[in-house]
């Protein structure tokens, strides 16, 4: 398996980091890990084919995880997309989808191509790989979801919780959220809350993410890895 970073910033875009984006491929299958509203300009400035997605994973419907859909969407019904487009999110991807749709490109109803949105339950399938969606803590409105897709686990948006434990058990990489430096009103994960669970998180390689302006302060860190924007990891 192969990830590529496309974008690993927060909603504020902290340190001109793009939203959230992961480019996962597998077997030649092209899957997106969250669809941040940058997810173009990732593409592009990395000479990906939007085109050659398979698969697009959402883990929350915040619109720095999902904002991105509108646009792949007029983008493939625009240039003539020939097959379809996969989509796996929480219960309620559909009608959040359509209202962002509504609002960013009003009238545009007519579809090239055919766009197929599923609502995950705990377990699904995404081009032959297994995927697991785990509830996690974080706004309840976007049904916040940490997400396990063959041997890569990523967090979503969350704040600490014993769940991350689940998902990072046996995972070749882990994408944790890490954003905020300490403890605070956010729903986010911490650097202090991941220094004091570290040991228990049972992966082989922790990557942080999502970095608030507080943790980049920071860096680098003697402790983690952190991702950047265009980083690419064999896992
Ligand atoms: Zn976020
Ligand atoms: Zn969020």
């Amino acid at each position: 398996m192969f990830l590529k970073v496309l974008g690993c910033g927060e909603a504020f875009s902290a340190g001109g980091r793009l939203h959230t984006s992961f480019l996962v491929e597998q077997d030649g299958f092209r899957l997106l890990l969250d669809c941040g509203p940058s997810v173009l300009v990732g593409l592009r400035r990395h000479g990906i084919d939007p085109m050659s997605l398979d698969a697009v994973v959402i883990s929350h419907l915040h619109g720095d995880h999902f904002g991105g859909l509108p646009f792949l969407d007029r983008f493939y019904h625009a240039f003539g997309r020939s097959r379809p487009l996969v989509v796996w999110g929480p219960p309620l991807l559909r009608e959040r989808f359509e209202l962002a749709m509504g609002a960013f490109f009003p009238g545009s109803v007519e579809r090239r191509y055919e766009l197929e949105l599923h609502s995950y339950a705990r377990s699904f399938s995404v081009g032959g790989l297994e995927a697991l969606a785990l509830p996690v803590d974080h706004d309840e409105l976007t049904n916040p979801h940490g997400l396990r897709i063959g041997p890569l686990a990523f967090s979503g948006d969350t704040r600490w919780t014993s769940t991350l434990l689940e998902l990072a058990e046996g995972a070749s990489v882990f994408l944790c959220e890490c954003g905020l430096a300490v403890p605070g009103k956010p729903k986010h994960c911490s650097l202090e809350e991941l220094r004091r669970h570290r040991s228990l998180l049972r992966c082989k390689r922790l990557f942080l993410t999502h970095l608030g302006q507080d943790v980049l302060d920071l860096l680098p860190l003697p402790d983690f890895e952190v991702l950047e924007d265009g980083m690419e990891i064999q896992i």
